[in-house]
């Protein structure tokens, strides 16, 4: 049997940064993961400001911002416009590389155990975790960053709650340019011509020298419109949102097209001795509006900065220690606000009703209006800047 003070069961983003911060600050800790290295998979591709502004705080932050792609500009676009062209913050990475990335930042003093948990036992001091590979771990705490894979919550007596069955689709593919060597835009995020396509928006950023797409639409996994995607990927996005083509020119779609519905969960009766959950494990939230990561990072940042030290600097891992973790006005804020956007973007994208409709347009206003407003002022500076030039030009020629 293995003694720790911390067993961190799954070794996806939440796992990977947990087991990182817990080594840098000198924590007993055992990382689990039945997998070396991070299978390709489709999930969050992308960190967008407030995301990093969460990765600064885990200390983690520059070594993985030099993994990604930084876009440079976004531009915001519909009707075949530009609206907006706003400072980029988004940092592009496939999902493998980025928790790859992460897990090589993990210090030596934790201890990588390439198996699965398969059974977990809880109590106010002590808890046992078995693995696969027949191996049993002692540890003060567990954290149970095992994502979607709703097994051992079930086996310890949680329960799921479904809050939106398949409330999104995200897809995913790679596109390029067909008639000229590169797209004209670093970055955009286009939103739908027309009302009625289901889609909350398309958003097309860089990683590495290849462009990447992330469509977010609400349908049923069923529904044939999938399979047209699949099939004629170019003209059904076309079909959509016509004026595409104005801001990216012919373009060809890239195979494989990932496409993955995600429902919105979150799990009841969590507040346990001896176990804190965090990430998915805990609750999950829509990809359209990139509440995953953050809430991920949210979780982590808090626990292991705050939460754990202070707990394992007194005896005992009861339920009403760990609550402290699920009430911590941050981590409850960051929650609650992934589950109002996800709703929120669903009836902004698809509700037919009036109020809805009105919000549409005023989006569409504000963009406009603040992408004016911003192209006028850097003509301003421009041109100010080229006044400033011309006269230190001719200063220097009338010196003698
Ligand atoms: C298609 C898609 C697109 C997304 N896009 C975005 C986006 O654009 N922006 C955003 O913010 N979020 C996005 N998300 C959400 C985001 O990716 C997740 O919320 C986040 O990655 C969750 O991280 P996690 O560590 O909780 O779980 P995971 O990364 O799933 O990690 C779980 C880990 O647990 C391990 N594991 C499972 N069972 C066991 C076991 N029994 N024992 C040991 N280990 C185990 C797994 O191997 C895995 O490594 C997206 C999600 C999906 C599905």
């Amino acid at each position: 049997m293995r003694d720790t003070d911390v067993v961190i069961v799954g070794g996806g983003l939440a796992g990977s940064l947990a087991a990182a911060m817990l080594g840098k600050a000198g924590i007993n800790a055992i990382l689990l993961d039945p997998h070396a290295e991070y299978p390709p998979d489709f999930r969050c591709e992308k960190l967008d400001g407030t995301q990093v502004a969460l990765l600064k705080k885990t200390g983690l932050a520059d070594p993985v911002l030099r993994a990604t792609t930084l876009d440079g500009e976004t531009w915001i676009a519909r009707f075949g416009r530009v609206l907006d062209k706003r400072r980029g913050d988004q940092h592009g990475i496939l999902y493998a590389p980025l928790i790859d990335t992460v897990r090589g930042l993990i210090p030596k003093n934790v201890t990588k155990i390439v198996a699965k948990a398969t059974a977990i036992e809880t109590g106010s001091d002590l808890q046992r975790v078995s693995l696969s590979n027949g191996e049993e771990i002692s540890a003060r705490l567990v954290v149970l960053a095992n994502g979607l894979n709703a097994g051992l919550r079930h086996m310890l007596g949680l329960t799921t709650d479904l809050l939106s069955e398949c409330h999104s689709i995200s897809i995913g593919f790679d596109v390029r340019p067909a008639s000229r060597r590169e797209f004209s835009f670093p970055a955009v995020t286009y939103y739908p011509d027309r009302f009625g396509g289901r889609a909350a928006f398309i958003t097309l950023f860089p990683i590495g020298a290849t462009m990447r797409a992330n469509f977010f639409v609400y349908r049923e996994t069923n529904d044939p419109w999938l399979k047209e995607l699949s099939a004629a990927p170019e003209a059904t996005l076309l079909a959509l949102m016509p004026g595409l083509h104005k801001v990216m020119g012919d373009f060809e779609v890239v195979r494989p097209i990932k496409m993955r519905p995600v429902d919105l969960y979150a799990t009841r009766g969590y507040r346990r001795d001896g176990i804190v959950l965090v990430g998915d494990a805990f609750a999950t939230s829509c990809p359209a509006v990139g509440a995953g990561a953050r809430k991920a990072l949210m979780d982590v940042e808090r626990l292991c900065n705050v939460y754990i030290p202070r707990w394992l600097a007194t005896p005992g891992m009861n339920a009403a220690k760990i609550a402290a973790f699920y009430d911590d006005p941050l981590k409850r804020a960051c929650d609650n606000s992934a589950l109002a956007k996800a709703f929120e973007l669903r009836s902004f994208s698809i509700d037919p009703g009036l109020p809805w409709r009105v919000r549409r347009w005023a989006k569409f206003v504000a963009q406009y209006g603040i992408g004016t407003l911003r192209r006028l002022k850097r003509q301003l500076m421009s041109g100010t800047a080229g006044r400033r030039s011309v006269a230190a030009t001719t200063k220097t020629e009338a010196s003698p």
